[in-house]
């Protein structure tokens, strides 16, 4: 039975969100390089713009949109651009990317700029500023946030969703920021609803960041049908299709976006990366990001400009403790491990998390003893005992009629599993194979 503000299935990880979630945001001082991939977000990576040799300001454009899925990148801090070339990226690949090396004399001030009023602006031209701001989904998924401003025509969007469920363990960065800016978060909403032209919003809030729903709730404005909605703990309360159950009861089918049921879902982060815009007029330059964790020494929410390699980032965190064994980029459920801590921040990161060797011990591995408690977490009703099964006997065209696009790799189904069986890696591993092969045959 649906409620709202809940779904069905799902798991109870530990949170670990005491570790900063009273932490107050602070800036990180500026590093002494940054390092910007041009593949930071879902879609078409950027097209370079500048050339080894240039002098950058704060906020200058050094790569250009490549298409409408797609953003430019601005220069996080002022400096020479020393390098062009491939470098780590935090999915463990390698990347182009623009290297700056900073001036260590700049005072990092952006070039004064004209800053968009936006209610003078017709939603084209709103989605057009924040496309030329460069802002992308912040909760991880990079998606151009533009693009989810401009719904197909023929659907008529009833409701916005605001996401700040931030389901995933230790992370803090969305709490901090509707605690600490609540009326910046409120105007990029006001913005978003303006550009659909959606008469109502509701911002989703676990229920464990009870300073988070009252901070918002305080600074509602009188003129918006806009509610904040606390939602139970649960993971993966964040994720859209979840989301999107909890606060309206609706089930967006298969393979659909959630634009089919009438709704936008917009992050947090997003909305006030959407304000920052129209408040100050300058380009996605820097995030918030959580820096927590076992395995670090002193956990953080922090303002990092883009750019910034994790070495410098764990650094000024005061560096791993002895026992760390891992650094996660996101949170432990869905983020990935990193190989390579030159490997920069982008604008998706949410956070870093260092883990020990406690932590990360790996267990043994034993065979599936059919006890279906797979089946009772996973949220998207998939059957990942038998996935696993077929994944493990790389039949992964037998996957795909049983629905493996619609997995999530939201790992619940390996964290109850009694028999270790890295389910979720397993689905991640199939759908690469199923791109290769398909991509093979094409
Ligand atoms: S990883 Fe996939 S199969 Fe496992 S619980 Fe999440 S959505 Fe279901
Ligand atoms: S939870 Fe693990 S052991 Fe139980 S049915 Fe699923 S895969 Fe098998």
């Amino acid at each position: 039975m649906l409620t709202r503000g809940g779904f069905r299935h799902g798991v109870h990880p530990e949170e670990r969100k005491e570790l900063t979630h009273a932490l107050p945001i602070r800036r990180m001082p500026f590093p002494d390089e940054v390092v910007l991939p041009l593949r930071q977000h879902a879609g078409k990576p950027a097209k370079v713009r500048v050339k080894v040799g240039d002098h950058v300001e704060r906020g200058d454009k050094v790569a250009d949109a490549d298409g409408f899925v797609s953003v430019p990148i601005h220069a996080s801090a002022a400096g020479r651009v020393v390098d062009i070339d491939w470098a780590p990226h935090i999915d463990g690949t390698m990347a182009m990317a623009v290297r700056i090396k900073l001036d260590p004399h700049a005072m990092h001030v952006p070039r004064p700029r004209l800053v968009p009023r936006w209610e003078g602006l017709t939603p084209e031209q709103v989605i057009q500023a924040v496309q030329d701001a460069g802002v992308v989904g912040m909760g991880g998924a990079a998606f151009p946030t533009h693009v989810k401003l401009a719904p197909p025509k023929d659907v008529t969007i009833h409701t916005l969703i605001i996401n700040g469920a931030e389901c995933e363990p230790y992370l803090t960065s969305d709490h901090r920021t509707m605690v600490e800016y609540p009326a910046r978060v409120l105007f990029g909403v006001r913005v978003i609803m303006h550009t659909l032209g959606v008469q109502k919003a509701v911002i989703g809030v676990e229920r464990n960041k009870p300073d988070a729903i009252a901070a918002l709730t305080a600074a509602l404005p009188k003129d918006l049908d806009l509610t904040v909605l606390p939602l139970t703990v649960k993971y993966p309360q964040g994720a859209e299709k979840m989301l999107i159950h909890a606060v309206t009861g609706q089930e967006v089918p298969s393979g659909k976006l959630p634009a089919s049921v009438g709704v936008v879902v917009q992050n947090v982060g997003s909305a006030a990366a959407i304000a920052e815009v129209f408040e100050t007029g300058l380009p996605l330059i820097e995030r918030i990001v959580t820096v927590s964790g076992e395995g670090i020494r002193k956990p953080a929410n922090l303002i990092v400009p883009v750019g910034t390699r994790l070495i410098d980032l764990l650094d000024y965190c005061g560096g791993l403790t002895d026992d760390a064994a891992e650094v996660i980029v996101g949170g432990p459920m869905m983020g990935l491990a990193q190989g390579n801590l030159e490997a920069p921040v982008t604008k998706g990161t949410t956070g870093v998390v260092v883990l020990t060797r406690e932590q990360t011990r790996q267990p043994e591995v034993y065979p599936c003893i059919g006890c279906g408690r797979c089946l009772e977490a996973c949220p998207v009703f998939l059957n990942p005992s038998e996935l696993g099964q077929l994944a493990q006997l790389q039949r992964y065209d037998e996957m795909e009629p049983m629905h493996l696009a619609d997995c999530m790799i939201c790992g619940s189904c390996s964290y109850v599993c009694p028999s270790n069986i890295p389910l979720a890696q397993l689905f991640s591993f199939s759908k690469l194979a199923l791109r290769r092969r398909k991509a093979a045959a094409s």
